[in-house]
């Protein structure tokens, strides 16, 4: 680590902690207890922001419970200058030693997952299960890019000049950008954050300014474990202002984004200023195709389960399906009365299968979209609104919603639908599935259930997208690159090719003098 790093001015003792925040927001304090996180977490350090807060609102009754300050130009800029300081020290490090530090603080961060769990349902939405299975991807997630620190290795070339021969060397980037969506707060951070560390570079983090509160003990988890200062730091605050000074920052030579394809577009656009290295994991609007000689159960559990889990916001979640038309009324049939059996409920009650969707403004957008596609056609089979019986009434709730056959240009076909809403569509055979499933500006996930192999396989080959499955859940593995094709992104996040996201090669000549 280098000795240079400039240490963080330090926290006045009158002003809250994060740590005094977060045991008091983590009470279900009522509103005029509200604590305000003072902000973000830069050089291993609580830094105080400027003046704007943001509030940190509860979906599942819709209340203030914490607030955070928001971290203007002169915050980001601190925190970005504080992280380029850090490089040096940490890139020139034996890559063996950064895996070695990398894992021992992602240990540290399993050993204390219990903590991030119901801060993840507080202030996300999602249910305790959901949260618990994030939180253990993540801290997942992080070990794996540990182990590889030391695997991220060019080549050797031979030339056509015998007396020399060439190298390709892979070399960390620099100060890294991460900006992530509240859906998956951790796991969207890990995927971005893990590789780059791993890989030399150190990273500013900037959480959705509706979600900071599991970020910052993140990031104070990683810093207790032994991460050094400066290497980790995440700023909080809203995309347009601390978002934007991020990507515009000049010391930052990398963008890493996920959110929706409009923001992502203006990313890449800002980063042509100064060619920043940028990856985009955007939205999606993955198709489901179920053959006629599918394990039809199996698809309809598949389907539900892709729709629903996490209320639906999910990128890869199943936003589109097409049925052969032989059996297309058992699997509506089927999926409609799973959808009609989760219960929904606050994310921390006892039996909750399905959350409150994250902000009421996802909620009205969620409902515009069913509302224009239904006035085109189709058939409402479930759901369509929030639940009548359900208390507390203020939380952002949505019922499990399947509609039948809605015309193929109407919102649900063509948006990205980020809610527990589900289309089915009957088609004729295999052609016409593909054939509608590729009709959609998106291109990152799909799945086909059949038990015919040709079919698997001309599926396989023929969706354009950048994950299918085949019988299978659509789960993503750490050791398997994910990306989007068309409108849904640009660059890899897991697997071994997430390294090369995060370094640059160069190409050496060595003569023979
Ligand atoms: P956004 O794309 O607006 O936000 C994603 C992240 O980007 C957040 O951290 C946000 O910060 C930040 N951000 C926003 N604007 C900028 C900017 N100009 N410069 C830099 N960073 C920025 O998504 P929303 O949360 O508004 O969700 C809207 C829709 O986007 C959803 O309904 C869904 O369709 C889609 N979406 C898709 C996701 C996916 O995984 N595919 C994830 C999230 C959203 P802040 O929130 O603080 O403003």
């Amino acid at each position: 680590m280098s000795e240079a790093k400039p240490s963080v001015q330090a926290r006045p003792e009158a002003e809250p902690s994060h740590q005094d925040a977060r045991r008091e927001a983590s009470r279900g304090n009522p509103p005029e207890t509200v604590k305000t996180f003072p902000g973000s977490f830069i050089g291993g350090a609580c830094h105080r922001n400027g003046d704007a807060v943001l509030p940190v609102v509860n979906p599942a009754d819709g209340r203030t419970f914490a607030a955070v300050v928001a971290a203007d130009e002169a915050d980001m800029d601190r925190a970005v200058q504080v992280a380029c300081a850090a490089f040096p020290g940490w890139s020139e490090l034996a890559a063996s030693k950064r895996g070695e530090i990398v894992g021992r603080a992602a240990r540290h961060v399993e050993a204390h997952l219990k903590e991030l769990i119901p801060i993840l349902t507080r202030e996300q939405g999602k249910t305790l299960l959901e949260s618990r299975i994030e939180a253990q991807r993540f801290g997942e997630n992080i070990a794996w890019f540990a182990d590889l620190a030391d695997k991220v290795h060019g080549e050797r070339v031979s030339l056509p000049d015998l007396t020399t021969y060439g190298l390709v060397v892979r070399k960390p980037i620099g100060v890294c950008g991460a900006i992530v969506p509240w859906n998956f707060p951790l796991t969207l951070a890990a995927n971005k954050v893990a590789p780059a560390i791993a890989a030399g570079n150190t990273v500013v983090a900037k959480p959705a300014g509706t979600t900071p509160l599991t970020t910052l003990r993140f990031a104070e988890l990683l810093s207790e474990g032994g991460l050094p200062e400066g290497v980790f730091n995440v700023i909080t605050g809203s995309g347009s202002v601390a978002g934007e000074a991020l990507v515009t920052h000049p010391l930052v030579r990398k963008v890493a984004f996920t959110g929706s394809t409009p923001v992502g577009e203006r990313i890449m656009a800002l980063c042509a200023n100064g060619v920043k290295r940028v990856t985009l994991e955007l939205g999606g609007s993955d198709p489901m195709i179920i053959c006629d000689d599918a394990d039809l159960a199996a698809a309809a559990s598949a389907a539900s389960m892709g729709r629903f889990y996490n209320c639906g916001q999910a990128c890869l979640a199943v936003k589109r399906v097409y049925v052969f038309d032989s059996v297309a009324d058992e699997v509506i049939e089927a999926i409609a009365v799973k959808a009609r059996r989760l219960k929904v409920g606050p994310g921390d009650a006892e039996g909750t299968q399905m959350g409150p969707m994250h902000t009421a403004a996802g909620r009205a957008e969620l409902a515009g979209q069913l509302e224009r596609t239904l006035a085109a056609g189709g058939q409402l089979l479930t759901g369509g609104g929030p639940p009548e019986d359900l208390e507390p009434a203020d939380g952002f709730f949505f019922a499990p919603t399947v509609v039948v056959d809605p015309p193929h240009d109407s919102p649900m076909a063509r948006e990205e639908v980020f809610g527990p809403a589900l289309p089915i569509w009957r088609v004729g055979d295999l052609d016409e599935a593909i054939e509608r499933a590729n009709d959609s500006p998106f291109g990152l996930g799909s799945s086909v259930w059949t038990r015919d192999l040709h079919r698997a396989r001309q599926a396989a080959a023929r969706i354009d997208a950048g994950y299918t499955w085949i019988n299978s859940r659509t789960k993503v593995y750490d050791e398997l690159p994910f990306g989007g094709w068309k409108s849904s992104g640009y660059g890899k996040e897991h697997g071994q090719e997430a390294l090369d996201f995060y370094t640059e090669s160069k190409s050496v000549v060595l003569g023979s003098g």
